[in-house]
């Protein structure tokens, strides 16, 4: 039989494994099969539903067949475009967004259509520089600090450009961050933008999880350098619908180009997104206000689970910085890497699979996130507990003031199980005292 030989395959693509992401998410499902307990930490999925008013919405449009325009339904982009304009005060309209299957996607199409160099800061989202490495372009990874909460500074920022002032780049900025929680404040995003305006940067500023900021502060970049500042956002996090597959890209006007270019491939590639998804996306969008309860309860709940989780943590004597918003927690083991020598483990990779097998808590290791394979870090996201039920519990609550330990120890049990179960197992490798 004749045998099509690989050594064809596109040398930019040899060797990448499928997202680190979903290969957790597999592990954990084989382990479960064979009857094991696993507390899934690994995949950041929303754990609350979607909510019901954008349900009916797509329920109510299941029969819209049509392709629709390749940048995304008119009705979804002016209503996007709106959303932007009362959440940040960016003067946008509907011919600045562009709708696409997932910001993933969009993320994908934007390295792809400019020829640049992509800037990310370690630690940094999974997925960007695969991206980068499948498209073959160059990545600059930038340092930053654990007493600077793992932020990007905006002197460093300033060094990597001085090299060649130039160059073109794409720096992508993610926060609420994944995988640190961490997000900036208002001083810090507006001497990024500084730089970044002085350097001609495109800037992405990835807002995914903006709506979760904990105490609902999210500010955008794009307050201070509106003219470079590309805002993605979708409704995988906020609005609880990763599978659903919508993101959006904001451009401001004068990069029209980037957007027109961006669609041109759209139109040569996935067509359009989903058009029952769209129609759905209106209802989230447009309808903000009301799902005002459904975002405060669901910070409510995030906040005071990252309290007790990161105390708990800090308590047996890792590091984990002060998370403001989204649902994970960046853990770093340094202090305790003489204990974890003993036992063997000196990568974050065997950190997380010795989790995983001794305790059955799924993380992903710090190298996922162009950490140094040797820094002993993990990122949890903290979302194995039954969100619906944990909102309705919430809600009863009475008054909106922070929830407390017993109401996340009853409510979201799975992840507080999982955290005590990795404090147990590392205080058992501590010395005798
Ligand atoms: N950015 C970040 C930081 C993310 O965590 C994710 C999803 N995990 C995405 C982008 C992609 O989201 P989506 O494609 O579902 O819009």
């Amino acid at each position: 039989m004749t045998r099509i030989p690989d050594i064809h395959l596109n040398l930019n693509v040899r060797g990448l494994t499928a997202s680190a992401t979903l290969a957790i998410n597999e592990r954990s499902a084989a382990l479960v099969a064979e009857g094991r307990r696993v507390y899934r930490l690994g995949l950041g999925q929303s754990p609350f539903p979607v909510p019901e008013l954008v349900v009916e919405a797509l329920r109510a449009n299941a029969h819209q067949k049509d392709y629709l325009n390749v940048r995304g339904l008119a009705e979804l982009r002016a209503a996007v475009a709106d959303y932007h304009r009362r959440r940040s005060q960016t003067p946008a309209t509907a011919e600045d967004v562009l709708i696409g299957p997932g910001s993933k996607e969009l993320m994908f199409l934007i390295q792809l259509v400019y020829y640049g160099d992509l800037v990310v800061p370690i630690p940094s989202w999974v997925s960007y520089e695969p991206q980068a490495q499948i498209i073959g372009r160059h990545v600059r990874w930038i340092r930053t600090r654990r007493e600077d909460h793992w932020l990007l500074q905006p002197e460093e920022l300033e060094r990597l450009c001085a090299q060649d002032p130039k160059r073109p780049r794409l720096l992508i900025l993610n926060y609420p961050n994944n995988p640190t929680g961490v997000s900036y404040d208002k001083e810090t995003l507006a001497a990024l933008a500084e730089v970044a305006a002085r350097y001609q940067i495109v800037l992405l500023s990835d807002e995914i999880y903006g709506e979760l900021h904990h105490r609902d502060e999210h500010h955008s970049i794009a307050e201070y350098y509106p003219e470079g500042t590309i805002v993605s956002t979708g409704l995988s996090k906020w609005c609880g619908a990763g599978g659903w597959r919508l993101g959006a890209f904001t451009f401001p006007p004068s990069m029209r180009w980037l957007l027109n270019s961006m669609a041109v491939v759209a139109s040569e590639t996935y067509t359009t997104t989903a058009a029952p998804i769209q129609y759905a996306a209106i209802t989230a969008f447009r309808e903000r206000a009301q799902l005002e309860d459904y975002l405060i309860q669901s910070r409510r709940i995030l906040a005071a689970l990252c309290r007790v989780a990161s105390e708990r943590l800090r308590s047996v004597g890792v590091h984990v910085p002060q998370a403001d918003g989204g649902f994970y927690l960046f853990v770093d083991f340094e202090a305790l890497r003489p204990l974890l020598a003993q036992r063997g483990i000196t990568s974050s990779a065997a950190l997380c699979e010795a989790l995983l097998t001794e305790t059955g808590v799924a993380t992903l290791p710090g190298s996922n996130f162009g950490c140094a394979p040797e820094l002993l870090s993990l990122r949890l996201a903290y979302v194995d507990f039954d969100g619906g039920a944990a909102l309705e519990a919430a809600a009863a609550v009475p008054g909106d003031g922070p929830l407390d330990d017993a109401f996340v120890r009853t409510r979201c049990a799975g992840v507080t199980e999982a955290i005590d179960r990795m404090c147990g197992w590392i205080a058992r490798g501590a010395p005798a005292t």
